[in-house]
Parts: structure tokens; C-alpha cells; sequence
């Protein structure tokens, strides 16, 4: 047992004897990993001399075995690799790390004397400490001239997510590598710019917070993207060392927040999804709190805050857009397309953060690649969205200026209407107020304001003025023996006979009951005795119906305008004339001088 325990490092050890890499003369680049064994040191205890000493116990594992993703760890970690250089060689060569969020990288290469010289790096230390000015950490190897093997020893250690992703490149194919990888890099960010800016554009102009949050969340995912590889630390907070992990850190939390509050206004989960609001609140708040994290706390709790909110994005929106789409938004299911293709990315990248899954081109990439072809498909859905905005708002005001026309023909006709009804009723009125309904003759107190009239006008310009008083005779006996219906008949009989019996300047009402005015300008006395005398004849000769048997007849009182004496009372004078008629028999005119 003892003998056994004693023999497992070796034999561990034997088994996982490490390859070495040959450098040939034409070589440009070398993926490292199947070369590359590592050591985790928990205690942070161990030294460059504990590693390399004669009979190292310590158990070193291949990279080929473990995967070159270990998750969020914060221990030592100690890469080992042996490199044979061709001695034909004629170029510098590179050891390239491909992940830039590393805190402290220190190689410790051999010197050909039994000890080590050392390098460091890592974004701890401040950017213009770097030999190359490159996003990604890299240390030239000094390939020994004799062209004999050499051991390298790479400790590394970060608050964030451990990577180890080695390769070496020769100058040249570095200098390829910047180029392409720089014309990439700039094709992406020139996309996300494009679309931030026209977002933010159409938000100035639409007005709609759904393009403000895109905008918002672009610019959260370029700033999230900037500090993952490397840029923004190259390029826009190269001074700011000691932050670089908290800003790193932070940017995760950021997308988190941003990316959620597109998503829930893209989907209108705020107003439609009541349940699943809740969430995008609490996950929204988790990113809020990791943020605040990143730069005031401890920025490697933070990371993994942000990063668990993260990998939940996937589902929750997934869920919420088929909601959207089963109630009938449309635009979801381009959502569903960008959205998916894009979380798939985020998907594996998270795993990869995690260790979970192996890091390889694409799945670092994959992020990168998939939100590329997200941002433009939202972008176009967007677009659309603006496209269908107006087309809506065009045939809104269209619908507006027809109604309203047709709202202003209809108020026309209706005001029309209305005033013609207006003047109807008016008419009517003034005519209930002026005549008498039974016959149609003027009413009694209109009868007397147009003698008024009638007296002034004769007064002013001197012209004759008389005055014609009439009464039904017996008209109560009438009323008695053929009834009230027969009465008014005859009322009405003897309106049409006066009516038709005036000039048009006369004037005609009826006085009272079965009493008659007659009212006539530019007629003299005797002009008037004889109009007088006509009618009476008329009316004797009236013959109705209802009343056989009964002669009918009426008497006549006449007065005359005197302008000596205007202020003379022609009624009472004309009933005076009346009265005498009634007086001396009836059926007669008399003229009251
Ligand atoms: P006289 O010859 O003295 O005038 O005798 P008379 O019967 O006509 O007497 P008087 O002029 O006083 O009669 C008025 C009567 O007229 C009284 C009333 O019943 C009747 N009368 C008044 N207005 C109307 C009416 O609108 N219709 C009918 N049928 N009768 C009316
Ligand atoms: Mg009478
Ligand atoms: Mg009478």
C-alpha cells in the first residue's frame, strides 16, 4: 500500500510525459494544447524552484485531458510546456495567450544556465508595460542556439474566468494574424456602431424607447465585447490598470441589464407578460447589482452574478417570445430567428466561461459571430418597424383628413339644416305671435300696433287713414242653434270674404271673437263707407251649410284719420259708428265723423 502510494506521482507523472513541440524552419503557427500540461496550486504556495527541481512529485495534468477552459477559479495555475526550436530557424517566435481578461501571467523560461528568466503580464499591470503593443498577452521565446529542447513554465492566475489557450506564432504569421484578425474585428464593431447610431437616430425622431433600449443595448454589448477581447483595454482604458478587472466585470452586468430591457420592450413583456415580468425584474436587478458589485466590491463575485444572470437570458426570453408569438406579435418570430441564433452563441460562450465545454475557434468566437447576425436581423426588424410606423401613420392621416372632411360636409349640412329649421320656427313663432290661427287674419294686439304704424305713416305724409269696425249680428244665436263648430265656420266664411275684398295695402284682424278690424291707408271716408257697403253685401250673400235658414249678416263702424286731432282714439270712434249700427238695426255701415 505504502509502496504504491509511493509510486503513483511517478507513475502519473510517466503517463502524462509531456509531448514536445517541434518548431520546424517553415512553421508559422503551432496549437500548443496538446503540449501543454498544468498544475493547480490552491495554496498559491508553490515556486518556480518547487516545479522544476530534480524529483518533482508533483502532478502535472495534459491539457488534452482537462480541456484549456477551467471556469471561475482563483488559483494558481501552472502551464508547462517543452518546445524544441529547429536550429535553422530564423525568425522571433511568440507564445500567444488568446484571452486578454487574465490577471497575472508570469513565463519562466530556462536560461541556459540551470535557472530562469521571467516575464510578466497580465491585465493587472498597466498597458504600456507590454513589449508589443497587441490586445492579447504575448512573450517572445528565445529559442536556444544550439537547437537543443526547452522547458517553459507559465503561471497564471485571474479573479475571473481561467483560460489557457496557448499558441505559438512566428513573427510573421502574427503580423497576419493582427491584420486579419484587426480587419474583422473592425467590420464587427463598424456594424454595431451603424446600428447604434441609427437606432439612436431613430429614437431622436420616433420617439419610441423600444430603439432607445436597442441603442442602449448595443452599446452595452460593444463595451461587453471590448473588454473581452482585449481592445478596450488596448485602446480606450489603457491607463486605467487597477479597473480593468472591475470594468471587465461590470460590462457583463451591463449587458445583462440592457439586454433584458430590449428584450422585455421588444416583446412588451412590461405590458402584456404578467407573469414573467417579474423575471426580467429580478434578473434585470441581478445585473444592476453586479455592476455595483464590479466597481465597489469584490468585481470576481460580480462576474459570476452577471455571468449566471447571463446563461438564464437564454430560456426567459426564449419563453416570453413564444408567448409573444402564440398571442399574436408578429414581429416576435423575427425575434425568435435573431434571438436564438444569437443566445446559442451566448450559450457557449457562457459554457466555455464556465469550463464546461472546450474552447476552440468558434465557440470563443461565437458570441461575436452569432450577435452579428443578431443586431442585423433586429436591425431589419426594426427598420420595419419604422417602415410600418409610417405607413400607418400615412393612412392614419389619410383616414384623419377624410373623416374630417366628411365630419365638415356633414356639420355643414347639419348647421344648414338647422338653420332652416331656425327660420321655421321662427316664422312659425312670430306668426302664432302676429295672427289669429283660426283664420289666419292679424291678431288683435297686432291689429292695434299696425294702426299705429299705419296712423304715423298717415300722420307724416298726410295721406287719408280709415278705420273699419265689423260685428257679426246675432252671432250668439248662431252659436246656439247650430253649435260652436257651425259659429267658427262662419268666423272663417267672413275672414275670406275680407281677405278677398282688400287692396293689398290694407290691413285686416281680427278684433275679438267675432269682431273684424279693417285697416285702410290712402282710403278716404267715403272710399271706406263704400268698401264697407260692398263687403256687407257680400256677406249678407254668404251662404254655408251648417247654418240654412238664418240670414247672416254684420255691422259696419267707420272712422276717419284726422291729422288735426291725431291723437283721437279711430277704435273707440269706429265702435261708437258700430254700436250705432247695432243700435239702429243692424245689417248697416255708419260713419262716426
Ligand atoms: P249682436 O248682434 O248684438 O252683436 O248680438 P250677438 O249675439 O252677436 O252678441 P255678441 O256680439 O255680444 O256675441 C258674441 C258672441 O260670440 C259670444 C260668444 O259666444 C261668441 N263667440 C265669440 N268668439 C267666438 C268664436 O271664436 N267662435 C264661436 N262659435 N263663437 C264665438
Ligand atoms: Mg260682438
Ligand atoms: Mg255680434
Amino acid at each position: 500500500m505504502l509502496l504504491l502510494e509511493l509510486m503513483m506521482p511517478y507513475q502519473v507523472a510517466a503517463n502524462s510525459d509531456p509531448l514536445i513541440a517541434h518548431i520546424s524552419p517553415t512553421a508559422s503557427q503551432l496549437d500548443l494544447s496538446p503540449y501543454v500540461s498544468v498544475l493547480v496550486d490552491r495554496e498559491h504556495a508553490l515556486t518556480i524552484e518547487d516545479l522544476s527541481g530534480f524529483v518533482s512529485t508533483l502532478q502535472f495534468r495534459s491539457l488534452s485531458e482537462t480541456g484549456n477552459s477551467f471556469g471561475f477559479d482563483k488559483a494558481v495555475y501552472w502551464a508547462r510546456f517543452s518546445i524544441k526550436f529547429d536550429h535553422l530557424l530564423k525568425q522571433s517566435f511568440y507564445l500567444h495567450v488568446d484571452y486578454p481578461m487574465l490577471d497575472s501571467l508570469i513565463l519562466f523560461s530556462e536560461d541556459g544556465n540551470g535557472g530562469f528568466t521571467r516575464n510578466m503580464t497580465g491585465d493587472n499591470y498597466p498597458f504600456k508595460q507590454r513589449d508589443l503593443s497587441f490586445r492579447n498577452f504575448l512573450f517572445e521565446l528565445h529559442p536556444s542556439p544550439s537547437g537543443s529542447i526547452q522547458t517553459y513554465y507559465l503561471r497564471l492566475q485571474t479573479q475571473g474566468s481561467m483560460q489557457i489557450p496557448l499558441t505559438v506564432w512566428s513573427s510573421s504569421a502574427l503580423i497576419e494574424l493582427a491584420d486579419s484578425t484587426g480587419l474583422a474585428y473592425g467590420f464587427f464593431y463598424g456594424v454595431m456602431i451603424v446600428l447604434m447610431l441609427a437606432a439612436a437616430v431613430a429614437y431622436l425622431f420616433l420617439r419610441d424607447f423600444l430603439f432607445l433600449s436597442y441603442a442602449l443595448y448595443l452599446l452595452s454589448f460593444m463595451l461587453f465585447q471590448l473588454s473581452l477581447n482585449g481592445f478596450g483595454y488596448q485602446y480606450l482604458w489603457p491607463e486605467m490598470s487597477g479597473w480593468v478587472n472591475r470594468i471587465n466585470a461590470m460590462s457583463i452586468g451591463n449587458v445583462v441589464v440592457f439586454g433584458f430591457l430590449f428584450c422585455g420592450t421588444f416583446l412588451r413583456v412590461w405590458q402584456q407578460q404578467d407573469r414573467f415580468r417579474y423575471f426580467y425584474y429580478v434578473l434585470m436587478g441581478v445585473g444592476v447589482f453586479s455592476m455595483l458589485l464590479s466597481l465597489f466590491g469584490d468585481y470576481s463575485i460580480a462576474v459570476v452574478f452577471a455571468a449566471s444572470a447571463g446563461i438564464l437570458m437564454p430560456p426567459v426570453v426564449l419563453v416570453s417570445t413564444i408567448h409573444s408569438i402564440l398571442a399574436g406579435y408578429r414581429p416576435a418570430r423575427f425575434f425568435l430567428l435573431a434571438w436564438g441564433i444569437f443566445l446559442m452563441g451566448v450559450f457557449s460562450a457562457g459554457l466555455v466561461y464556465f469550463g464546461w465545454i472546450e474552447r476552440d475557434f468558434y465557440t470563443h468566437n461565437s458570441m461575436q459571430i452569432a450577435s452579428l447576425i443578431e443586431v442585423l436581423i433586429l436591425g431589419y426588424v426594426l427598420m420595419q418597424n419604422v417602415r410600418q410606423l409610417n405607413l400607418e401613420k400615412i393612412s392614419a392621416t389619410q383616414d384623419a383628413s377624410k373623416y374630417l372632411e366628411q365630419l365638415n360636409q356633414g356639420l355643414e349640412a347639419l348647421v344648414e339644416e338647422r338653420t332652416r329649421e331656425l327660420n321655421e320656427k321662427n316664422s312659425q313663432l312670430s306668426d302664432l305671435a302676429l295672427h289669429d290661427s283660426m283664420t289666419g287674419l292679424l291678431n288683435h294686439n297686432a291689429s292695434i300696433e299696425q294702426l299705429n304704424l299705419l296712423r304715423k305713416a298717415a300722420q307724416r305724409y298726410g295721406y287719408d287713414f280709415s278705420v273699419v269696425m265689423i260685428d257679426i249680428d246675432f252671432f250668439k244665436a248662431v252659436n246656439d242653434r247650430y253649435g260652436h263648430p257651425a259659429g267658427d265656420q262662419l268666423i272663417i266664411a267672413i275672414s275670406q270674404v275680407l281677405t278677398q275684398s282688400l287692396r293689398e295695402s290694407d290691413v285686416c284682424g281680427r278684433y275679438g271673437g267675432e269682431e273684424f278690424i279693417l285697416l285702410l291707408p290712402e282710403t278716404s271716408a267715403e272710399l271706406a263707407i263704400n268698401l264697407a257697403q260692398a263687403i256687407r253685401l257680400k256677406i249678407a250673400a254668404l251662404e254655408i251649410a251648417a247654418i240654412d235658414n238664418t240670414p247672416i249678416t254684420a255691422s259696419f263702424g267707420v272712422a276717419v284719420f284726422d291729422s288735426e286731432q291725431p291723437k283721437t282714439d279711430l277704435i273707440s270712434k269706429a265702435d261708437k259708428a258700430l254700436y250705432k249700427a247695432k243700435e239702429s238695426g243692424r245689417n248697416r255701415v255708419v260713419f262716426e265723423a
